[in-house]
């Protein structure tokens, strides 16, 4: 079993159960922690209250990815990038990912992308099972489907959680007698789903179903 690409470490996730279960532990607190403390993932220059820059930060909240938000104007280590890179007005908001690429006024999907939240898909591939919106439903199904050994890919245009996302409460989700916010849940189901080994694609929209087709296609559009 080869542990260094990422289906290796996801076989051994679930071959190891003890070792998995600290490994999911390490990188679930290590998430919590970046997106608590700042730190980690995309930085994203603008003014904080335009809608581009809101839009962006949102969706990177409700996904549950750490990232920071700079002040064009104000921030003297975005004043100082600024100086470096030549950016006009329609550049804002200017992100910085990761990889040390920068994207000028992304859409969601171009973000995405840039962070490896859509899989590359193999067109010559056939799913079991394709599972259309990440809510606790789909969710549930991609986990079931995929720790059964079933090939899965799940579509959402927005984000995980589905409107179980927005709830800071929920008190009747069996297994949790104390409540668990939405947010929390939807992470957790996440990458239960991703453990066991599903391709989740977000934000990627399902325009429609052809039936007709054997196999059946889903007809995907990129949104912004
Ligand atoms: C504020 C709030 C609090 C709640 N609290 C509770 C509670 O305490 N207890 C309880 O039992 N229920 C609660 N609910 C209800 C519960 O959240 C829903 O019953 C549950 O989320 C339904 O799950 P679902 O997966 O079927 O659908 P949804 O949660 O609606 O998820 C559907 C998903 O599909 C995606 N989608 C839709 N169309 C497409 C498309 N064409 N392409 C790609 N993706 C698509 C959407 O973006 C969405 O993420 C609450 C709801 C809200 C809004």
């Amino acid at each position: 079993m080869c542990f260094t690409s990422p289906e290796g470490l996801r076989a051994l996730l679930v071959a190891e159960a003890e070792l998995g279960e600290r490994i999911m532990r390490a990188l679930i607190l290590r998430r919590v922690a970046l997106i608590e403390h700042g730190g980690g993932g995309p930085i994203l220059i603008g003014c904080g209250s335009e809608p581009g820059m809101l839009g962006l930060q949102g969706f990177l909240r409700r996904n549950g990815h750490p990232h920071t938000a700079l002040d064009a104007k104000t921030d003297q280590d975005a004043i100082s990038l600024l100086e470096r890179i030549t950016a006009t007005r329609d550049d804002f908001p200017l992100v910085v990912c990761p990889d040390g690429s920068i994207l000028r006024n992304p859409d969601h999907g171009q973000l995405a992308s840039c962070l490896g939240l859509l899989p590359e898909f193999d067109a010559t591939h056939i799913y079991d099972l394709a599972v259309v919106g990440a809510g606790p439903a789909g969710l549930a199904s991609a986990v079931y489907a995929a720790s059964e050994g079933l090939s899965v890919t799940v579509f959402d245009c927005r984000a995980p959680g589905g409107q179980a996302g927005a709830s800071a409460r929920i008190e009747n989700y069996l297994g949790f007698p104390t409540g668990i916010s939405g947010e929390a849940l939807a992470g957790r189901a996440f990458v239960q789903a991703q453990k066991f080994g599903a391709h989740i694609a977000i934000p990627l929209e399902v325009k429609a179903l052809h039936c007709a087709e054997n196999p059946m296609l889903l007809e995907l559009a990129r949104i912004a």
